[in-house]
């Protein structure tokens, strides 16, 4: 049984435990014990006595980025350990999960830099004997909540930012996947991380995730999921008057143009939605294709979707692994029986796969469907699975207000030889990310968020840091002046 991170001491939970499994042929990877009410309460009372302990209260920034960055060199040694972890834990393919460690170490690397050159303002004077200025202080202890479909990018983004501007941080990994969660624990502790200021607390978000956000000295809930956990949390941190991030669902148009690269779109439009197998919340899952090049683009996006390889996730060439669960593929199965009950065409997929060896596993083929318009429900309606419905426009007008009729607003990608239509059109859409000739690309120093039910909040950017402290502005009378409204007339 798995010991679990609580309070600066690897201890098993009092919770009932969990176990993980490889959803490529469902062998259990762990037996991981699971934290109770108690521990949760346990880990934030020494989370906040850590975070205002002197000793990290005062250490410069400096100090806690050497932490830092001798956790991003203690992520680098252990990159192919990390990343086979992740493949196991969620099914993610070897050559993604590769991606995400590399990227969760320059993350690291780079917000321990910021931290370093993250200085306070000073503020121009608009009074002669009185300087001001403002510092940033941390919020106190946060939490950070996360989902199973990237871990280890999404912990890090979460973690790094909020121990840099001081604060103490209780991790709650997506129960299904919370190897990840308490690797990233034993690298902190390595690191020279003071006990009590990252504790990861496994279990259910019903149970451990709601004595952690409800617990009166939880200051800040930085969130990853759905959109229905996202909205709860939101009441929740609106009752305590905290602050959140919250990075939830999406349902992203991709626009195709009539200009547009045939060769490039189809390639970006299919990594945008097929890579993770589609279990992100950026996919490209509404694709528009111009009435002119529609049959040609089509034909081209089917024949390339029929060879991608899904399999092995530990297999180097594999491009998609099997969904995280079985009640997931049921859900996303669901899904495509209701496009074709609307009318939809499956012109790819559309079924589980179960020949060789993938019976074992949680296989689903790329899937392609026609013949729905956006109002369809898996237009509208997030799948989280290999599931792209292609539609055609001829009207810009029309097809501007049919990308944005979607309550979420998380990304976008535009395909267009044409930059000043690019351009335009990326303003008008109403999304956080807009790729313009390429699609998922992401920079730590780029901010992201998500507009209308895809969130609220923002994560990563040069000033990240930020969003995990407050503000203290200190005026400073020069003048010896007595203030001559006391004086008697
Ligand atoms: P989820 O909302 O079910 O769970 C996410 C996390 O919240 C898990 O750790 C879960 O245990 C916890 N949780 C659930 N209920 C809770 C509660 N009442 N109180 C506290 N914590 C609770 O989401 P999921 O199914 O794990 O993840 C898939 C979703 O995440 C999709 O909608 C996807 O679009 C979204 N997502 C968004 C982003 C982004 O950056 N916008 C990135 C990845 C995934």
């Amino acid at each position: 049984m798995k010991k679990i991170f609580i309070a600066g001491q690897w201890k098993l939970g009092r919770g009932k435990p969990t176990k993980s499994h490889y959803p490529a042929d469902y062998s259990q990877n762990a037996e991981i014990s699971t934290a109770s009410v108690d521990d949760v309460n346990d880990a934030i009372l020494a989370a906040e006595a850590a975070w205002r302990d002197p000793a990290w209260r005062n250490s410069l920034p400096s100090e806690k980025a050497a932490i830092l960055f001798k956790a991003a060199n203690l992520l680098e040694e252990k990159k192919t350990f990390l990343a086979k972890l992740q493949t196991r834990d969620n099914g993610k393919p070897i050559s993604e999960t590769t991606g995400l460690v590399n990227s969760a170490i320059a993350t690291t690397r780079y917000i321990a830099s910021c931290l370093e050159t993250l200085d306070s303002e000073l503020t121009n004077q608009r009074i002669q004997s009185v300087l001001t200025f403002t510092t940033y202080e941390p919020i106190g202890v946060v939490a950070a909540i996360t989902p199973w479909n990237s871990p280890i990018a999404s912990e890090i983004q979460k973690i790094v930012p909020a121990l840099a501007g001081g604060n103490a941080v209780i991790l709650k990994p997506a129960e299904a996947t919370s190897l990840i969660a308490l690797e990233l624990a034993a690298i902190f502790e390595e690191a020279g991380l003071p006990a009590g200021l990252l504790s990861v607390l496994t279990g259910k978000g019903s149970v451990v995730g709601e004595a952690i956000v409800h617990h009166p000295l939880v200051q800040k809930i930085s969130f990853t999921g759905s959109t229905s956990t996202g909205k709860h949390l939101a009441h929740v941190a609106a009752d305590k008057l905290i602050s959140t991030a919250l990075e939830l669902g999406g349902k992203s148009p991709t626009i195709v143009f009539a200009d547009a690269n045939i060769d490039m779109a189809v390639n970006g439009v299919i990594y945008g939605i097929f890579s993770s197998s589609g279990q992100a919340c950026i996919a490209g899952s509404r694709l528009f294709v111009h009435q002119h090049i529609y049959d040609e683009f089509l034909d081209a996006l089917v024949k390339k979707t029929k060879n991608i390889i899904v399999g092995d996730p530990e297999a180097p060439d594999t491009q998609m692994g099997p969904l995280i669960s079985e009640s997931h593929l049921k859900s996303v199965d669901d899904y495509v029986n209701m496009a074709k009950a609307e009318g939809g065409k499956v012109m790819a997929g559309g079924e589980r796969l179960m020949s060789d060896g993938r019976d074992q596993g949680s296989y689903y083929a790329p899937t392609i469907i026609t013949g729905l318009s956006n109002e369809a429900q898996v237009c509208q309606e997030e799948i989280f699975g290999p599931v792209l419905v292609v539609m055609p426009f001829s009207d810009e007008e029309a097809l501007v207000a049919e990308a944005n009729n979607s309550i979420y607003g998380l990304a976008a990608g535009i395909w267009t030889e044409d930059y000043r239509k690019a351009l335009t059109t990326a303003k008008r859409l109403e999304a956080g990310t807009i790729w313009i000739n390429t699609y998922k690309k992401f920079s730590i120093a780029t901010p992201f968020s998500g507009h209308k039910e895809s969130g609220v909040g923002k994560e990563k950017g040069r000033l990240g840091i930020l969003d995990y402290m407050q503000t203290k502005s200190i005026f400073l009378n020069l003048d010896d002046t007595p203030n001559p409204w006391c004086e008697v007339k």
